[in-house]
C-alpha cells in the first residue's frame, strides 16, 4: 500500500521557517506569522515578510487537520499489520513527504507524538484569552501532548501580567524559548534588539515565576572583537538575575541577508574567530551563578559537548574549553574545519581515523593544508543557518 494513493495528500497547513533545535520532533503549530519586530541586525528568519496575527478559528483549523492527518497515519497502521505503533507509517511519510504538513505531523507521530510547538517569533503577542484558547484547543483535540512551548521576547513578556503568564501556564504552555542575545545595553541596542537588560530580566523573571519553565539563549560572538567581554560578563550577570531553567548558547553566523552582514562590509563591526569566541565563551561560564542547565545543541557552535548542570558541573564545562585550547594549533585547525564541515561532532571524533581522513582531505581540496582562512570558516558557518 502506498500511502500517495491516500487522500490525505491534499491536507496542508500553515508551517513557519524555524524552530529550536529541541523541538525537532513537535508537532508545529503556526499561531503568528513572521517576527512583529524584526530588526534585529543578526537575524535574516523573518527578514521582508510581513508579521500577521492568525485569527483563533483559522489556527484550529490547522489543529484539526493535524489531526485528520495523524489518524490517517494510524488507520494505515492498522491496514497495514502494524496496529497501535504509527512508527512504521510515519517514518515512511517522513521518508517520502507528499507535503510538509505531513512531514511535520508524521515525524511528530514518528517521535512518540507527546509535544507542541508554536510559531513564529512571538506567539505572547496575541492576546492571552485567545493564545489560551488556543493552548486548550491543541490539548483537548491531542490529549497525549504533554509539553507546550513557544518562543517570546522578553519584551513583551515584561508587558504581560503575571496573571496573565500563570493563566498560559495553567492552560498547558509548558515553556517559552526567549532571545536574550546579550546582557549588554550597548550591544543590544547596536544590534537593534528593540530591549534592555532591564527588561530581559522583567520579563524573563516573571515568566520563571508563573511556572513557565524558561529557556534563554545567547548569541556567542555577539559582541565581535569590541564588545566580547562586556557582552559575556554582562549577558552572565542578566541571566543570574533570571535564572532560568535552560541557557542555551548558539554562535553568531552571519549570511548577506542581515543587516549586520553590511556593517562588516562597512568596517563597522568585527567578527570574532572561533578562538576568542571560546574565551568569551570561557568568561560567560565563569561569571554564571545560577542553577540552569546550559546547553550548546546548536550546530553553529564548536563545542557542543560544553554541557551540565550549574553550579555543579561549571568545572567540567570549562575542562572542555582547556581541552581544546591545550591542544597543538594544527589539530586546533583540524577540528575547526572538520567541525564547520559538518564531519566532527565532538572533541574526541579527532581520534577517528575515518573521520580524520575525510577532514584531512577536505583540507586539502580547500587549500587551508598550512593555515585555516577564516572567511572559509565563515562561510562553511553561512551553510548552518
Ligand atoms: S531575533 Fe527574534 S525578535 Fe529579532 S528579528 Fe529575529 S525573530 Fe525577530
Amino acid at each position: 500500500m502506498s500511502i500517495k494513493e491516500e487522500p490525505i495528500i491534499t491536507y496542508s497547513s500553515e508551517l513557519g521557517p524555524i524552530r529550536p533545535p529541541s523541538e525537532a520532533y513537535s508537532l508545529l503549530i503556526r499561531v503568528t506569522i513572521n517576527c512583529p519586530w524584526n530588526r534585529c541586525k543578526f537575524c535574516h528568519t523573518y527578514k521582508g515578510g510581513k508579521f500577521r496575527l492568525r485569527p483563533v478559528e483559522e489556527i484550529k483549523q490547522d489543529i484539526r487537520t493535524a489531526k485528520v492527518i495523524r489518524d490517517k497515519i494510524k488507520e494505515l497502521s492498522w491496514k497495514s499489520g502494524y496496529g497501535n505503533s504509527v512508527k512504521e507509517i510515519a517514518g515512511m511519510v517522513v521518508n517520502n513527504p507528499p507535503n510538509e504538513a505531513l512531514r511535520n505531523v508524521a515525524l511528530w507521530q514518528y517521535a512518540g507524538g507527546k509535544s507542541a510547538f508554536l510559531q513564529d517569533a512571538n506567539s505572547l503577542i496575541m492576546r492571552t484569552g485567545e493564545l489560551v484558547e488556543v493552548i486548550k484547543f491543541l490539548k483537548e483535540t491531542f490529549p497525549n501532548i504533554k509539553r507546550v512551548t513557544s518562543y517570546g521576547r522578553s519584551k513583551t513578556a515584561a508587558k504581560k501580567k503575571l496573571e496573565e503568564l500563570i493563566e498560559l501556564h495553567e492552560a498547558g504552555l509548558s515553556r517559552l524559548h526567549i532571545g536574550l542575545e546579550s546582557g549588554y545595553d550597548p550591544l543590544l541596542q547596536y544590534m537593534d534588539k528593540g530591549v534592555t537588560a532591564a527588561e530581559h530580566i522583567i520579563g524573563g523573571r516573571r515568566v520563571v515565576e508563573s511556572g513557565i519553565s524558561l529557556c534563554e539563549y545567547a548569541i556567542l560572538g555577539l559582541g565581535g572583537k569590541g564588545m566580547w567581554r562586556e557582552h559575556a560578563t554582562q549577558t552572565a550577570k542578566v541571566l543570574n538575575e533570571i535564572d532560568p531553567a535552560f541557557i542555551r548558547v548558539r554562535t553568531l553566523a552571519i549570511n548577506h541577508r542581515m543587516p549586520l552582514y553590511d556593517e562588516i562590509e562597512n568596517g563597522n563591526f568585527t567578527r570574532a574567530t572561533d578562538e576568542q569566541i571560546l574565551e568569551e565563551e570561557r568568561l560567560l561560564i565563569e561569571h554564571l551563578d545560577c542553577h540552569s542547565n546550559f546547553v550548546s545543541d546548536h550546530t553553529t557552535n564548536l563545542l557542543q559537548e560544553i554541557e551540565g548542570k550549574l553550579p555543579e558541573d561549571k568545572e567540567k564545562m570549562l575542562a572542555c574549553i582547556d581541552r581544546f585550547q591545550s591542544l597543538p594549533p594544527e589539530e586546533r585547525a583540524n577540528f575547526r574545519l572538520g567541525r564547520r564541515l559538518g564531519i566532527y561532532n565532538r572533541l574526541s571524533d579527532l581520534n577517528d581515523t575515518r573521520r580524520r581522513e575525510v577532514v584531512e582531505q577536505a583540507i586539502h581540496k580547500l587549500g587551508q593544508d598550512n593555515k585555516v582562512d577564516e572567511k572559509t570558516i565563515y562561510s562553511l558557518m553561512e551553510g548552518f543557518i
